[in-house]
């Protein structure tokens, strides 16, 4: 029974080590341009709609592991999805984490930083998992 038990905790292990970005995605590091530094040290130049870019300029943003989708639009540029599309992931603690943006005191959670539309209060960057997510 107790042995049993261990097993889908390994491979639950072994998964997490193993993340990839998927395809159609690109991962590294968050520099300024906005441009992705993949672990081989190449650099990929960013671009997408208004609300992404606002995203990639944020400076809590800065220096993270991020993980944008889209897809490639010329050599050595990368081209995001729309922002509703949810196209923007951050690595924190090696765990796979949605950016998004969220206000205290309305309980309002938007994908771009900026003041809250409702108390226009700055907004707070948090990181949530991905399969948390309500489908709104
Ligand atoms: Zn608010």
């Amino acid at each position: 029974m107790l042995r049993r038990s261990f097993l889908p905790l390994f491979l639950f292990g072994v998964r997490a080590l193993a993340i990839e970005p998927e395809a159609g995605a690109v991962r590294g590091k968050l520099i300024a341009g906005p441009a992705i530094q993949t672990a081989g040290g190449k650099s990929i130049a960013l671009s997408g709609d208004d609300p992404t870019m606002a995203v990639l300029g944020d400076s809590r943003l800065a220096g993270m592991d991020l993980e944008a989708r889209g897809h490639t639009s010329a050599p050595g540029q990368f081209a995001i999805d729309k922002i509703h599309t949810r196209s923007l992931f951050a690595y924190q603690n090696g765990k796979k984490r949605m950016v998004t943006y969220w206000c205290d005191v309305c309980y309002i959670r938007t994908f771009s930083p900026g003041v809250c539309w409702c108390c226009q209060d700055n907004t707070k960057l948090d990181l949530i998992d991905p399969d948390k997510v309500v489908k709104e």
